[in-house]
């Protein structure tokens, strides 16, 4: 059996969701005309309290076409140096808006509301007008960290105060409602826009959702359409997002559960450094400077486990919704044998 812990995108839809794809009623939604998708649209916008929301074909998409919302050429984003935007969107900051990013030197992915104060440009004509932040919950190379939410509120305040926007890579934002016991609304209140994932820990096979209000929002479909990333019968998609929502965050807790348990067996492996923090799905660990790291990976995966390389020694493994208890079990005790 093969245990795929590399990350929380290798789940398959499951019977009862693709039944429910398979009910779904669809039309061109190119036109407007596709039920499930303004469905799904209609109820994740209300989830966050927001008045409109736009489904897209990745998390990628969907933050981009935020940035691009968000900004005019030659403008910067304030963001962390480990944040997704900035690291894993091939480039398409630059590409996509023609904007920079002032990199925070945060903790794990997060920064803090002065960090941001000090990153703001000066409104002299030399610099790049500083005109949005954008922050990660929960952070994707921070190894699924957790913001703290009044912090959160402070950045919005000095967004105010200067003239910022604000937006939310919420790729894996239910894992951090899960974890800490927070609500979509809230989130809705401080964010002018939020992208999240239906197809990490909910287990869709594709989709994501940008949120905001209608006098942001409505030049996203516009973008979306500039990007490519329009839909036609997408409603069989739509459908596994409505399935996810009504039946997969609140068993995100399992997730974390087993993360922590698999944390705790690594932290006694006496090839590995340090495992960091794990609050929710994902552990990154270190492995000591006289390990050979591909070696340790390939140990693994001849026991069917397999696990992804973050560089500078450190690796990853991901909890999720096709990982069973069975998994588990076999996980726990393969590492107690290394
Ligand atoms: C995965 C991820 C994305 C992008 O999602 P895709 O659907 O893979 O394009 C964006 N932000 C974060 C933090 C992610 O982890």
């Amino acid at each position: 059996m093969k245990i795929d812990l590399r990350s929380d995108t290798v789940t398959k839809p499951s019977k009862d969701m693709l039944d429910a794809m398979m009910q779904a009623k669809v039309g061109d939604d190119v036109f407007s005309e596709d039920p499930t998708v303004k469905e799904l649209e209609h109820q994740v916008a209300d989830m966050f309290g927001k008045s409109k929301a736009l489904f897209f074909p990745s998390g990628t998409m969907a933050n981009q076409t935020a940035l691009k919302l968000h900004t005019n050429p030659g403008e910067q984003v304030i963001c962390d140096k480990y944040a997704h935007i900035y690291n894993y969107e091939s480039g398409g900051v630059a590409f996509n808006s023609g904007v920079s990013c002032k990199l925070l030197d945060g903790e794990r992915g997060m920064f803090t509301a002065d960090q941001v104060v000090e990153a703001i440009n000066p409104s002299d004509y030399w610099y790049a007008p500083s005109s949005l932040v954008a922050v990660e919950n929960t952070t994707n190379k921070g190894g699924g960290a957790c913001w703290d939410f009044d912090e959160l509120v402070k950045i919005r305040k000095v967004c105010d105060t200067n003239k910022l926007a604000y937006h939310l890579d919420g790729a894996r934002l239910w894992n951090a409602l899960v974890a800490k016991e927070e609500t979509t609304k809230h989130y809705g209140e401080i964010f002018d826009t939020i992208s999240v994932c239906l197809s990490k820990g909910l287990g869709c096979p594709v989709g994501s959702v940008l949120v905001g209000n209608e006098d942001i929002m409505q030049n996203a479909i516009r973008i979306r359409k500039v990007f490519g990333g329009n839909m036609r019968q997408a409603g069989y998609l739509a459908a596994a997002g409505l399935y996810a929502i009504d039946n997969n965050i609140d068993r995100l807790v399992e997730d974390h559960k087993r993360a922590k348990e698999i944390g705790g067996a690594l932290s006694q492996l006496s090839a590995i450094k340090v495992v960091e923090t794990i609050e929710t799905n994902i552990i990154i660990f270190e492995l000591n400077d006289d390990v050979n790291e591909k070696a340790f990976v390939q140990g693994l995966a001849n026991k069917n486990i397999h696990i992804i390389s973050m560089g500078s020694k450190k690796l990853r493994l991901v909890t999720h919704l096709d990982y069973t208890n069975n998994m588990h079990k076999i996980v726990l005790k393969s590492l107690k044998e290394i």
